[in-house]
Order: C-alpha cells, then sequence, then structure tokens
C-alpha cells in the first residue's frame, strides 16, 4: 500500500492534501495556500495535534501568513506549510520522514518544504531522499540555521522602528526586552549588546536566562513579567497569541518588534496596539530573515551570504514603508502590510522569473 492522499476543499487555498500510510505511519497535510508569485514555500511542522482540525487549523493559518510573508519580503515565493501529526521526540522516524518526502515529491515543485518545530536540518536531509523539493539542508551548498538571519531581519526591524521613532536608528542606551532566548532570541541578544542596547530577558529555561544575562549584562526577570516591563521595545521571540486584549493594557513598551509568528491573538489588536499608541511591526514582515536566507540556496548562482545579508537588510526598508502606509490610510501597521501584500498579489509584483535551483 502507497500513500493515500485525499483533497480537501478549502475556500481560498489553491491545494489541500490529506496524506495517509500506514506502513510508516504517516498522517499529514500539505496546504498550498497561493502560488502567484512563485511556487509555494514553508516550513514542515512535527506536532503531536490531539485532533485532525486542530492540525488542519495551524497548516491553513501557517500557509496563509507564508504567502503575505513572501509578497512583502519579494522572494517570488508563493505560500505554503505542511505538518506531520506526530510526537517528534518518539514518533520520528526515518521511514516517516521519506515517506512524507515522497508525497512532497508528487507535487513536482508546487511545494517545497523546509525545517520547522519538531523538524530539524538533518530530518530535512532524511526528506530529500526522497525528494529534490526541499530546502535549508545542512551540506557545502546549503544555507544551514535559519535562526541567525531572522534574528538579523529582526535587528534590523527594531532599528527602522527607532528610526520611526526616534528620528535616529541608534540602539545606544535603548532598552530592549526579549521574551525567550532560543535560537533566535540568543542571536539578537547578541546584536543588541554590540548595538549598545540595554537588555531585560526572560526564559522558561531559568539557567539558560543565568547564564546569557551574564554574558551581555542583561537583567533576567520572570516569563510572568517579562511583557510588562518599561522598555523601548519589546522583542517576542517565544510563543504566538501574547498580544491581546488583556496584555495590551498592561504593556509599557514603546513598540513591538519580535521574531514570534502570530504574535496577535486576533487582528483587531493591531488597532488596539495603536490606540495605546504602541507601534507594531507586523511579525510576518520583521521575521523573514530566514525565509529570504533560505530561498538563497535555491538561485541559479547557489547559496551566497553576503547576497543573502544584503536581501534581510531590505527588512529596515520594507519595514518603514509599511509605516508610512499606516499612518497616511490611518491603518493599523498589520493593515497596511496585509494591504500591501494583497495588492502584489493582485497585480503579479514581484512573480518568479527565474526556476528555482536545487543544487544537492
Ligand atoms: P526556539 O524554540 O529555539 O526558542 C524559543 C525559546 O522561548 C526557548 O528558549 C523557550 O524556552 C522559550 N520560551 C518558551 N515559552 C516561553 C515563555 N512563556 N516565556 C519566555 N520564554 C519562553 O524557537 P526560535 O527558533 O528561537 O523561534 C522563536 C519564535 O520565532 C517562534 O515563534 C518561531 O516560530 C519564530 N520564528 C523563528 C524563525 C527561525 O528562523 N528560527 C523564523 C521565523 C519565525
Amino acid at each position: 500500500m502507497g500513500i493515500l492522499e485525499e483533497t480537501l476543499q478549502v475556500p481560498g487555498y489553491e491545494k489541500v492534501v490529506k496524506l495517509t500510510e500506514k506502513t510508516s505511519g504517516l498522517q499529514a497535510i500539505i496546504a498550498i495556500h497561493n502560488t502567484t508569485l512563485g511556487p509555494a514555500l514553508g516550513g514542515t511542522r512535527i506536532y503531536p495535534y490531539q485532533k485532525f482540525d486542530e492540525a488542519l487549523t495551524d497548516v491553513l493559518r501557517l500557509s496563509k501568513g507564508m504567502t503575505y510573508k513572501s509578497a512583502i519580503a519579494q522572494t517570488g515565493l508563493g505560500g505554503g506549510k505542511s505538518v506531520i501529526i506526530a510526537d517528534s521526540k518518539t514518533q520520528k522516524t526515518p521511514q516517516l520522514l521519506e515517506s512524507f518526502g515522497r508525497a512532497v515529491d508528487r507535487l513536482q515543485g508546487q511545494y517545497v518544504c523546509a525545517e520547522d518545530i519538531g523538524c530539524t536540518i538533518d530530518d530535512c536531509m532524511v526528506i530529500r531522499k526522497a525528494t529534490q523539493y526541499v530546502c535549508g539542508l545542512n551540506h557545502q551548498m546549503g544555507s544551514g540555521n535559519p535562526s541567525p538571519y531572522t534574528a538579523w531581519g529582526v535587528f534590523r526591524g527594531i532599528q527602522a522602528t527607532m528610526k520611526r521613532l526616534y528620528g535616529s536608528d541608534s540602539l545606544e542606551g535603548k532598552t530592549v526586552a526579549i521574551q525567550g532566548l532560543g535560537s533566535v532570541g540568543a542571536h539578537l541578544m547578541d546584536y543588541l549588546f554590540w548595538a549598545g542596547a540595554k537588555l531585560i530577558v526572560a526564559d522558561i529555561d531559568s539557567e539558560k536566562a543565568k547564564r546569557l544575562a551574564h554574558q551581555y549584562r542583561a537583567k533576567v526577570v520572570s516569563p510572568d513579567e517579562i511583557l510588562y516591563v518599561p522598555c523601548d521595545i519589546l522583542a517576542p521571540c517565544a510563543m504566538g497569541a501574547i498580544i491581546n486584549e488583556k496584555s495590551i493594557s498592561k504593556l509599557r513598551c514603546q513598540a513591538v518588534v519580535g521574531a514570534s509568528n502570530n504574535q496577535l491573538l486576533e487582528e483587531k489588536d493591531a488597532k488596539l496596539l495603536a490606540i495605546r499608541k504602541i507601534l507594531y511591526a507586523p511579525d510576518f514582515v520583521v521575521n523573514a530573515g530566514g525565509l529570504v536566507n533560505v530561498l538563497c540556496e535555491l538561485s541559479s548562482e547557489g547559496y551566497d551570504a553576503t547576497v543573502s545579508r544584503k536581501k534581510v537588510n531590505e527588512i529596515y526598508r520594507q519595514l518603514l514603508t509599511i509605516y508610512d502606509i499606516a499612518e497616511q490610510n490611518s491603518f493599523s501597521t498589520h493593515e497596511a502590510a496585509v494591504a500591501l501584500a494583497d495588492y502584489r498579489l493582485q497585480y503579479g509584483i514581484g512573480k518568479r522569473e527565474k526556476s528555482l535551483c536545487f543544487h544537492y
């Protein structure tokens, strides 16, 4: 028995397929939201969802987010995402990953997968055995770990926000509060330290927080406190939905600029932030650095870190444009970013001209 593929009809999505295979235990969904600007690229999340509908909701939300992220970052890519319903610690086997790779391969490049929560770069190398349509690989021509680039994009977003708030993008003496010191948060801490910022940090791993705080002369607060400390910038780098009606009333920052996906619980929360005069950098705009970096791996010239850095630096300008659109149209910054992405999709602006090159 091979992979059983079932197409799910979801309005607004180009293709959503449910995949099952008995032998490997594969249960997965691939969602392709939109390929107007190019092939859909997005990570593969491996997570033990309790119900199929939870997995479906997640993959639909994430794939749509990738369409917007790519349109703003002008990657010439579309939006897609996949989820494998499994516990990455106990159920992830080479057979499962290869079986998933075969399912990706059947789409013939309409969808390209990459690492995500529960799916490491090494796992992508296993998926590669069954399909070429996987990127972010660990080989000589590969782009490697995307997190330093995601963190650099967030750093550029913070600089742009400083420029908007204070007329200068200097971080000297400014206070940044970072929630979460994982792959992105720890790199961001380093960049901010060298730019002269004062740091306040929290992580549920208190030992890690203490160690990094010592290294960068930061102040550690508890995970319960970090959102509400007085600061210039709050940088969420842990989890989503932390900006909501309840938390917004207690924030004491001038702006929110961080890596976490889906920071707003609801879109209306962007308006609530604006009412409190807190500037919000849309997450899908400032956390695109990792995507931009991974894409460089698929150029005809092959991966080049200096090209990647130049492109990630662009997040500074993109964010200032979005702040301008928001101001000129009395939109929230989230609405402005969505409007800009929709405009580019409607007119095919930034559509891919060259095919992706899979060098490995
Ligand atoms: P990670 O898992 O490496 O790090 C997350 C950190 O947050 C961990 O150290 C964890 O202990 C900590 N944490 C969890 N809950 C917390 C809480 N309540 N309070 C404080 N700390 C908490 O993840 P990452 O790769 O650094 O990504 C961070 C966020 O950025 C995620 O939301 C991710 O989806 C998003 N993101 C990451 C990338 C990337 O390139 N890694 C790209 C785009 C978006």
